[in-house]
């Protein structure tokens, strides 16, 4: 059921308490912001909002201070970002809740732009704690979520606020979910989901899922390990899960019985450890050397993935094909970022990982979408209804 978003409801000089995921990476020495994308990515909403002359109150979780203040995950920074980026004058407030903070917003006129300090100073915002929410629910007369990247989460500012307020989506939530949801239910076809990353267990459900509903499932990363050993293969020292085998099994059973074709890699980059400089082989997967490591998908299976996408007219990717972190291992996991942002199908980037990869390589603005939240995208094609989401009003 589409949701109701900020195009659905009045907003002319009511209050309105917007969420936006602005917990950006910072650069651990000094603290500056080193991917300002996410700022970016709520911009549309804020300046709707203004444009509509609502009071825009914003608040978001930056790191993990779990529940106390940490001097170096205030809010101000991000705050004077935004400020650059809009080009408008940003005030930030000295807490998220309490007298002071309603005193603030009781000065702010139509259009005005107020940032409440870091959400998870407060230990009650992870814990939903009702008070909590209902101290935010005092600054406002309408909720918007545009945190798509903290909608599987069920916090106070996520899901408790909703209780209480109109709540609808901002722009970002909705394109994330409108991408997503055409992705499950009405694909350009052939479709495929091209699956990567550490460890099968992260991604049993995904695998689960979207055999389901994707007309070809390519796997790499680490976790392609514990399939090939399913099926038999030595994998030397590889990362493998033995206590999914079976799961793996089945799950390669599951998809041949759905009629689905499932990858895996014909070839891999072996290390004997994972450091960097070490010399590297190619091998066939029918023959990893039993003192090895796999750290990267192998040429052939970069081609043979090639050919397979080629053919698909919508792709999701989700997960690195190798530990992409070490540039020695990283060829596969690039190769296949590269390609992707060459084709005219439409492609979708799930994952931290690999947003991140894609992001680092300048290719974003060539792929259909890149989500902005990997847990959230992650959980939404498992298939889960994300709590976040669920609490906004429904679109009649
Ligand atoms: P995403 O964030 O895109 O969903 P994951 O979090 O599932 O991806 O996995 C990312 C991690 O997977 C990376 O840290 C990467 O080093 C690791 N990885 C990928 N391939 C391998 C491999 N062959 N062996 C061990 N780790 C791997
Ligand atoms: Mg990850």
């Amino acid at each position: 059921m589409p949701k109701k978003t900020v195009e659905d409801i009045e907003i002319k000089g009511k209050r309105v308490l917007l969420r936006v995921d602005f917990n950006v990476p910072l650069n651990i020495n000094t603290g500056a912001i080193s991917d300002d994308s996410r700022i970016r990515a709520s911009l549309p909403t804020i300046k709707y909002l203004i444009d509509h002359k609502a009071k825009v109150i914003l608040c978001s979780h930056l790191g993990r201070p779990e529940g106390r203040v940490v001097e170096n995950l205030r809010i101000a920074p991000i705050a004077q970002r935004l400020s650059q980026l809009m080009g408008l004058p940003v005030s930030t407030a000295s807490d998220c809740i309490g007298q002071e903070v309603e005193n603030e917003v009781d000065k702010l006129k139509e259009g005005d732009i107020l940032v409440l300090e870091n959400l998870r100073f407060h230990p009650e915002e992870e814990a939903n704690d009702a008070d909590f929410a209902r101290k935010l629910v005092n600054l406002a007369d309408i909720y918007v979520n545009d945190a798509f990247g903290t909608a599987h989460r069920a916090h106070a500012s996520t899901v408790g606020v909703a209780k209480y307020l109109p709540a609808v989506a901002g722009f970002l939530m909705k394109k994330e979910l409108n991408v997503m949801e055409k992705l499950l239910h009405d694909p350009e076809r052939p479709s495929a989901c091209l699956i990567g990353g550490a460890k099968v267990s992260d991604k049993i459900e995904l695998v689960q899922n979207m055999l389901k509903k994707v007309d070809m499932l390519l796997v790499g990363g680490g976790m392609a390990a514990t399939f090939l050993k399913a099926q038999g293969y030595e994998v030397g020292h590889s990362l493998v899960e033995d206590d999914k085998l079976n799961l793996a099994k089945k799950l390669l059973q599951e998809a041949k019985e759905w009629g689905v074709p499932f990858l895996l890699p014909i070839d891999a980059v072996v290390a004997g450890e994972i450091k960097a400089g070490v010399p590297t082989r190619v091998t066939p997967t029918t023959n990893i050397p039993s003192g090895s490591h796999i750290v990267d998908i192998g040429p052939k299976s970069i081609a043979l993935f090639y050919n397979e996408l080629r053919k698909c007219r919508t792709i999701i990717w989700n997960g690195p094909m190798g530990i992409y972190e070490m540039p020695q291992f990283a060829q596969g996991t690039r190769s296949i970022a590269r390609f992707l942002s060459t084709l005219d199908a439409t492609t979708i980037i799930g994952g931290g990982s690999s947003a991140e990869v894609v992001q680092e390589m300048g290719l974003a603005d060539k792929m259909t979408h890149v989500s902005t939240g990997g847990g959230a995208s992650l959980r939404f094609l498992e298939g889960v209804t994300l709590p976040g989401v669920k609490v906004l009003l429904d679109k009649k």
